[in-house]
C-alpha cells in the first residue's frame, strides 16, 4: 500500500524524523482556517499517490490565509497523472538553503535493502540517475545488521553531504531506517530533504510504501487505508477474503491456484486478440478449497463488475475434486439466482473430472457452457464477451 505524503510524514514524525506541522483538508475554506492556525506562509500540497506534483501545479506557496484558500481552490479537483486531487495538505512553509534526496528501498534484484542518497535533491531522482549517475550514492544495507550511526555516516560520506549537516543527516538516516523497519515498509523516500537557512535538516516531502504481507502484524496501519479511493469491487472481495485484483478487460476470471489463474489471464488475452481485443477483467484465485460459498462469493464480485461480459471458470481438481467443485458451481448459481445472467464458460479437469462434468451437465443451467480444454474455453469466453 502506498501512503499519502501527509501519512508518510506522520509516520516519520512518530519515529523522530523532523517534519513541519500541517493539516489535511478537503475544501478551500478549511485550508484558510488551517493556514490561520499555522500562522505565516504555508505550502498547499495536493495529496495524490503519485510524484511530480510540483511540476503539475499541485504544490503552491501561500503568504496569507486568503491566498491559501485561493491556492487550495486551484489544486482541489486537479488531475495529476490520472489522480484526481480530493485533499490538500496545508503545511508550514520553509525557506530552503539546499535540497537533498534520500531513500531506503527493498532491492529485489539483489535480495537486499538499498540506501540511495544524493545532494542533488528536489528534482526527479530518475533524472539524476540518468544524467549524473555519479551524484547518486547507492549503499547496500545488510538486513541483519541494519543501519546504525556508523552505517549512516558511511552513506553520508558516499553521497558527499556537506560537513555542516553530516551529523544531522546521519541521525535522520537512522530514524528513517527505524521507520522502514518498524512499519514494514518496502520504500521510504524523502525528496527533498532540505537544509533550511538556519542549518536545520527537515523532511519536506515523504513517500512510503508499506508491505501488505506484513499487515497481520501492523493492526494500526488499517487506519491508513483510504476507503473512499478503494476500488469498490476490490473492497468487497477483501471483505470476503478473496484474492481479487480488478483489471481493465471484459472476461471475468475465476480459478483455483494463483499459477493457474495467471496462466488463464495469458490464455484469455491471447484468445481475445482474435475477438476484437477483449481482455481479462480481473484476477481471482479462490484457492484450493473452492467451496460453494467461496465460489458464490467470487461469482458475486465478478458478476457485479459492469465491465464483465462473460465469465471463465477454470478449475483444476486436486485435493478438492472436480465433483465437489461442480457442486459448488451449481449451488453458487442457486445462491445467486437472478443475478447469474452473464454467460459462464466452465472448464473442469483433474481429479474426478467425469463426475464433475456429469453434475454440471445434469444441472443444465442456461448460463453455463462447458468446454473441456483451457484454450478452447478461453476462446469461447472471449467470443461470448466480444458478442455481448
Ligand atoms: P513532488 O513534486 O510531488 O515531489 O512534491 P514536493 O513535496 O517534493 O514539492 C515539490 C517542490 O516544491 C519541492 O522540491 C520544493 O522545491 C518545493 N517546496 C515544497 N515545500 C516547500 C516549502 O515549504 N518551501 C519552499 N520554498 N519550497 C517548497
Ligand atoms: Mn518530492
Amino acid at each position: 500500500m502506498d501512503l499519502y505524503e501527509y501519512q508518510a510524514k506522520e509516520l516519520f514524525a512518530s519515529h523522530g524524523v523532523p517534519t513541519l506541522p500541517g493539516t489535511v483538508v478537503d475544501n478551500a475554506q478549511a485550508a484558510k482556517a488551517a493556514a490561520e492556525e499555522i500562522g505565516g506562509p504555508v505550502v498547499v500540497k495536493a495529496q495524490v499517490k503519485t510524484g511530480g506534483r510540483g511540476k503539475a501545479g499541485g504544490v503552491k506557496l501561500a503568504q496569507t490565509p486568503d491566498e491559501a484558500q485561493e491556492k487550495a481552490e486551484a489544486i482541489l479537483g486537479l488531475d495529476i497523472k490520472g489522480h484526481i486531487t480530493r485533499k490538500v495538505l496545508v503545511t508550514a512553509a520553509s525557506d530552503i538553503a539546499e535540497e537533498y534526496y534520500f531513500s531506503f528501498l527493498l532491492d529485489r534484484a539483489n535480495r537486499n535493502f538499498l540506501a540511495m542518497a544524493s545532494v542533488e535533491g528536489g528534482m526527479e531522482i530518475e533524472e539524476v540517475a540518468a544524467t549524473k549517475p555519479e551524484a547518486l550514492a547507492k549503499v547496500a544495507i545488510d538486513p541483519i545488521q541494519g543501519v546504525d550511526k556508523a552505517k549512516a555516516q558511511e552513506i553520508v560520506e558516499a553521497a558527499k553531504f556537506p560537513a555542516d549537516v553530516a551529523d544531522q543527516v546521519a541521525d535522520v538516516i537512522v530514524q528513517l531506517w527505524e521507520t522502514f523497519v518498524a512499519e514494514d515498509a518496502t520504500l521510504v523516500e524523502v525528496n527533498p530533504l532540505v537544509k533550511d537557512p538556519q542549518g536545520k535538516i527537515i523532511a519536506l516531502d515523504g513517500k512510503v510504501t508499506l508491505d501488505d504481507n506484513a499487515s497481520f502484524r501492523q493492526p494500526k496501519q488499517a487506519e491508513l487505508v483510504d476507503k473512499a479511493a478503494e476500488n469498490p469491487l476490490e473492497a468487497k472481495a477483501k471483505e470476503k477474503d478473496l484474492n481479487y485484483v480488478k483489471l481493465d478487460g471484459q472476461v471475468g476470471i475465476i480459478g483455483n491456484g494463483a499459477g493457474l489463474v495467471m496462466s488463464t489471464l495469458d490464455v484469455v488475452a491471447y484468445a481475445g486478440e482474435k475477438h476484437g481485443g477483449v481482455k481479462p477483467a480481473n484476477f481471482l484465485d479462490i484457492g484450493g478449497g473452492a467451496s460453494a460459498e467461496v465460489m458464490a462469493a467470487g461469482l458475486d464480485v465478478i458478476l457485479n463488475d459492469p465491465d464483465v461480459k462473460s465469465v471463465f471458470v477454470n478449475v483444476f481438481g486436486g485435493i478438492t475434486a472436480c465433483d465437489a467443485v461442480a457442486n459448488g458451481i451449481v449451488q453458487a448459481l442457486k445462491i445467486l439466482g437472478e443475478e447469474a445472467t452473464k454467460p459462464l464458460v466452465v472448464r473442469l479437469d483433474g481429479n474426478n473430472v467425469e463426475e464433475g462434468r456429469r453434475i454440471l451437465a445434469e444441472a443444465n443451467h442456461p448460463a453455463v457452457t462447458m468446454v473441456d480444454t483451457m484454450d478452447g474455453a478461453a476462446d469461447k469466453a472471449a467470443e461470448l464477451a466480444a458478442g455481448a
